[in-house]
């Protein structure tokens, strides 16, 4: 992969500015371009500021660093979606098309599309919900990532381009926040634990849902896209497994180190959207084909993400 070009939409997110991170350490900071429309807070190699909607720029920025690989990460998300369902619509799936159309032009050698658990919903088995499940989502994000997969899936039969795409859990890392999911509360709760204060949870204590380590979402990302091309069957895409956990079993967790961290609970309309996701995730079809393996688990995530904090915050690592 050593020479490869790499473009990233929405670079600066929650997982785009992590990524750009793990890119530029893999092949080299010039040859991995950030792109997003807002900037960034540190600059780490080249950057342009571009809306996902501009297919013209889109494709003349590809065509000028001569890009073999996009990352499209580009979108917004469950919570702040269904604020503006059109609106929504319009930047995740148009963004989506300017990208494949792009790709399809230039002949990109490969393309990542990050799916999410936000596509279960109605009628789908929410117990370790299986690869093939019923698709019927609750919220105009879900909906724009079945679709985004089925047209990826199209785009890969019909014109070959060759599409990778998981579905991300919630993710959780202490290098970036979290920018308007469902699952943001356990980012936010680690914030307010290691600065002792208390946490109010807009999910009910019991809410379990499937989640994810940044290092691990970072890594089912690079493997995925680093496999050879006939392993990846799936290109719709991939159930992929972290952990799963409630509310109160992750402050449980972090009380096992802050004893004195306490936790209040006032779900709101973010309840009925975790509600009609899976509380745990089949990923047997990923690990199969690809051969993925998460490392982290409730324990050592929460120990990993504890100590990370107090670092930025400056406190004291015990
Ligand atoms: P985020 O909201 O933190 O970041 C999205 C970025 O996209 C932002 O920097 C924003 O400025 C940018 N953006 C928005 N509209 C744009 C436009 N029109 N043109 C260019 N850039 C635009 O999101 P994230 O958490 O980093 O998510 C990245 C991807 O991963 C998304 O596709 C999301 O659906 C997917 N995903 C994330 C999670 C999660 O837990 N974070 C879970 C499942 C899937």
């Amino acid at each position: 992969m050593g020479r490869n070009r790499v473009l990233i939409t929405g670079a600066n997110g929650q997982i785009g500015s992590v990524l750009t991170g793990y890119l530029r350490q893999q092949l080299g900071a010039d040859h991995v371009l950030a792109t997003d429309i807002r900037p960034p807070e540190r600059e780490t190699g080249p950057f342009e500021k571009l809306d996902v909607l501009d297919r013209e720029q889109l494709g003349s920025i590809a065509k000028k660093y001569g890009v073999s690989h996009i990352y499209h990460l580009a979108a917004i998300l469950s919570a702040k979606g269904e604020q503006d369902p059109l609106g929504t619509w319009h930047i995740n799936m148009d963004g989506l098309f300017n990208v494949l159309e792009v790709a399809r032009e230039l002949q990109i050698e490969r393309v990542f599309f990050p799916s999410s658990i936000a596509v279960i919903g109605e009628g789908a088995e929410l117990e370790n919900t299986p690869q093939y499940a019923a698709l019927i989502p609750a919220t105009v994000y879900g909906i724009s990532k079945v679709a985004g997969e089925l047209w990826g899936n199209y785009y890969y039969r019909r014109y070959g381009i060759d599409i990778r795409s998981v579905r991300y859990p919630g993710i959780i890392g202490y290098q970036s926040l979290p920018g308007g999911g469902t699952t943001d509360y356990a980012v936010d709760i680690f914030h307010k634990a290691v600065q002792g204060e208390a946490f109010e949870c807009f999910l009910s204590e019991d809410t379990r849902l499937p989640m994810m380590y940044m290092e691990d979402a970072m890594r089912a990302t690079l493997e995925l896209m680093e496999a050879p091309a006939e392993k990846i069957r799936i290109r719709s895409s991939y159930n992929i497994a972290g952990m799963s956990f409630s509310p109160g079993e992750l402050a449980a967790e972090i009380q096992k180190h802050l004893s004195g961290f306490r936790i209040s609970y006032k779900p709101d309309y973010r309840q009925q959207i975790a509600d009609s996701w899976s509380d745990s995730i089949d990923d047997e079809a990923a690990r199969l084909d690809w051969g993925w393996k998460p490392k982290y688990d409730l324990a050592s995530m929460t120990q990993d993400m504890l100590v990370q904090l107090r670092r930025q915050y400056g406190l004291p690592v015990h």
